[in-house]
């Protein structure tokens, strides 16, 4: 009898415990910063006229995280291809898999039926979950790590839908061609390692190692002659030097969690990307919570991770002392990455 009361006050105070801890992460998890009210601030994206009257010329569509589509009508890319963002609740406690259903949808909704390639930037499930999922779908090339090619191998995909990087290698797309630039992840990223082998979902999310990561220059030669670079970088570290020598003038940033540290990383952060490719506008990417749906309106990481603020602040700043424009990209909105920015924007650069 004894042993029976003592192992249900056991259970009880071990659900209370549950319960506690459940409600502070959920308040933990709920709080963050808002996003940005000044409409100003937001690309512009391009009338659905725009394809007639400009044609094979380059588009982007950003697609929460580090996921963007680049086409010119003809071909078309993806960085990461990430749409399933599971609940914090299936990442903490959980397995993560690719929602399928998600995936269709977005694709849907951004108008991708085909693609020539999916470009991992590392292999962490927040970018490599769904790449062979998309890839699959779409009949596009996987390219990433071979930690990356590991998770395509679990989810079925056949090695010729699937490229090992290779950094000295520039990849030729249509009239892309995509450069992979070996990176750091950003300070303090969990889950280091390698995949070795053949990774089938569902797993833990810490089963989706980061391995190598990638900084991706995107140069897009148009019919009409212009030639634009893009610089896609994910994860918000670097490897000094890594960029010296390239040039873009639009830079997709990733920012998290860049208002969590030093003003001497954000410094050294900015130089080593956007001085040193002398970009002139900036994107910021991977600010979102990539634990809520991208049917709904995307909001900020929580303050526990990161706080977007700090990095805004200091975002507004430089675009103060520097003229580097600084625009916030919505999903699904299909836009002009260098719309307005001038003439200089299409002088093509030799690498
Ligand atoms: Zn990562």
């Amino acid at each position: 009898m004894s042993f029976k009361v003592g192992a249900l006050v056991t259970a009880g105070v071990t659900a209370a415990t549950a319960a506690v801890t459940a409600a502070t992460l959920k308040i933990l998890l709920s709080r963050r910063p808002a996003l940005p009210s000044d409409p100003q601030m937001y690309a512009e994206p391009v009338a659905d006229s725009d394809a007639d009257d400009n044609p094979g010329e380059l588009r982007a569509t950003f697609l929460g995280v580090s996921t963007i589509a680049f086409t010119d009508g003809e071909t078309t890319i993806v960085t990461d291809g990430f749409f399933s963002r599971p609940s914090a609740q299936h990442v903490l406690a959980g397995r993560v898999s690719p929602n399928h259903a998600v995936i269709d949808d977005c694709l849907r909704k951004a108008g991708i039926d085909e693609a020539a390639a999916i470009l991992v930037a590392h292999s962490h499930y927040d970018h490599a979950l769904d790449a062979p999922a998309v890839a699959w779908r779409t009949g596009a090339m996987l390219v990433g790590s071979e930690s990356t090619l590991n998770i395509g191998r679990g989810y079925g995909l056949s090695d010729d839908q699937m490229q090992l990087v290779d950094v000295s290698e520039p990849l030729k797309f249509g009239r892309f061609t995509v450069e992979m630039i070996l990176s750091e992840h950003s300070p303090h990223g969990k889950f280091k390692g390698l995949i070795e082998s053949p990774l089938r979902a569902p797993a833990r999310a810490k089963e989706y190692k980061m391995a190598e990561c990638y900084s991706m220059l995107i140069t897009h030669a148009s019919a009409a002659g212009r030639t634009r670079r893009v610089l896609v970088h994910a994860s918000a570290g670097f490897k000094p030097g890594c960029l010296e020598g390239r040039r873009a003038d639009v830079v997709f940033l990733g920012i998290a969690p860049v208002g969590k540290q030093s003003d001497q990383f954000r410094d050294d952060y900015w130089r080593e990307t956007v001085q040193t490719i002398k970009a002139r506008r900036v994107f910021p990417i991977h600010w979102d919570d990539f634990t809520l749906p991208l049917s709904e309106p995307l909001q900020a990481m929580p303050y526990v991770a990161d706080d977007f603020t700090v990095t805004m602040d200091f975002l507004e700043k430089r675009r103060v002392t520097e003229g580097v424009e600084i625009v916030m990209p919505k999903p699904f909105e299909r836009i002009d990455p260098f719309t307005g920015l001038g003439s200089t924007a299409s002088a093509p650069v030799t690498l």
